[in-house]
């Protein structure tokens, strides 16, 4: 016996579905799979949310009619841009965005040498409660559902569309939420937005960084996932480590570096580690060398990045004699790094400031 629990009827977005379960929806529908890819186009690459223009056949048509809006099992509703503020400098964008149950996110564009990346978010809030970060200082609501991932993809192109600027070069997984928490939404997502006949951000331009989920770091590697991964890092012991990011407690330092080198065995990537600078609290050449020591023999980049201002936490970024000289020691021990330029600072769309209850505009 089937249960009416057992059948799903929860409408979902069209967003939600990779190509393949579009395709197989169609087929089980009677429609030919050659429509697939008018729709798929029309969707992520035209990024339509409703078809009155479109030159569909027939069959699609009815198709549509009878599958997407009120009541039906489809819907393709687009979040609302409630607020959209651009830095002083004219280079950062943040957008936030309210999803259909209300919850807020937070997604911003980054002009960098005239290539635009977005950062998006995969988590209302985070569970994992780095005390530095504004989203750990929020806690965790939900994860994202991939359709709301693949929205922010939708809306960043659209911003950068409507102010004639080129598509959107390079995805970062860095907004609000740990992706790996989210792993199976956050892989779809990505299947969906790599793919070519839509938004066609290819796997070598997405990169996902992690806080250090350690199943997740080893299931992208056998699952042979080909997008570049970063790790935040923070602290090169384990108790240094564990003051700012209390999930080392549950996957410990040795635990993780051990994941990375599983990692880079599998798959010879390169990964990037992440070092949010803090004065005092990391920042000092001896740290640099106990870093320099933990990565040797990985093929590793870091990137520095001084700590932006929370409400929540009271340390503050070195000054920059201090991040060069870190970057030093890290170079001479042949650990390439770079430190990142602080964006959007004035807009709070630096890394870690994503907190959408703040600064929403109810
Ligand atoms: N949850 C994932 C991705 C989102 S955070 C992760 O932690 O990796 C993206 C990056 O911003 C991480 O490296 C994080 O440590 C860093 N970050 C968070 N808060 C910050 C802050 N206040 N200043 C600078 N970097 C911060
Ligand atoms: Fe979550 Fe990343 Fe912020 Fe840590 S730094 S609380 S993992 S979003």
């Amino acid at each position: 016996m089937t249960s009416a629990a057992a059948v799903s009827t929860a409408p979902r977005s069209l967003r939600d579905l990779t190509f393949v379960e579009l395709e197989r929806e169609f087929v089980a529908s009677g429609l030919s799979p050659l429509h697939v890819r008018k729709l798929w186009r029309a969707v992520h690459r035209d990024l339509k949310t409703d078809f009155a223009g479109e030159d569909f056949v027939p069959p699609l048509r009815h198709w549509l009619a009878g599958n997407l809006g009120d009541r039906r099992r489809f819907f393709l509703d687009a979040p609302t841009e409630t607020a959209d503020l651009a830095s002083t400098d004219g280079l950062t964008r943040k957008f936030l965005l309210r999803l259909a149950d209300g919850q807020a996110i937070e997604t911003v564009v980054m002009g960098y040498a005239g290539r635009q990346t977005a950062c998006v978010s995969t988590q209302a809030g985070c569970a994992m409660g780095c005390v530095f970060c504004a989203t750990g200082q929020m806690g965790f609501v939900r994860h994202l559902l991939p359709g709301e991932i693949v929205a922010q993809v939708r809306q960043a192109q659209l911003a950068l569309r409507a102010a004639g600027h080129k598509s959107l070069r390079n995805l970062v997984l860095m907004g609000m939420g740990e992706p790996l928490h989210n792993y199976d939404a956050v892989m779809t997502a990505l299947e969906i937005i790599s793919d070519r006949g839509g938004l066609n951000i290819g796997p070598g331009r997405i990169t996902l960084s992690t806080v250090g989920v350690v199943p997740g770091i080893l299931r992208l590697a056998a699952e042979r996932r080909p997008y570049h991964l970063a790790i935040s890092l923070h602290g090169a012991t384990e108790a240094e480590r564990s003051a700012l990011v209390p999930v080392s407690q549950r996957w410990p330092l040795a635990e993780l570096m051990a994941a990375c080198r599983t990692y880079f065995a599998q798959t010879q990537r390169r990964i990037f580690f992440e070092w949010t600078l803090i004065a005092g609290t990391n920042d000092s050449p001896a740290q640099a060398e106990r870093l320099a020591r933990l990565l040797a023999g990985l093929d590793a980049h870091v990137n520095l990045i001084p700590l932006n201002p929370t409400n929540g936490y009271a340390g503050s970024a070195p000054l920059s004699g201090a991040a060069k000289q870190f970057k030093q020691v890290l170079e001479a021990a042949g650990i390439p790094s770079t430190i990142r330029q602080r964006r959007g600072i004035d807009v709070a769309a630096g890394c870690g400031q994503l907190r959408a209850e703040k600064t929403l505009a109810r």
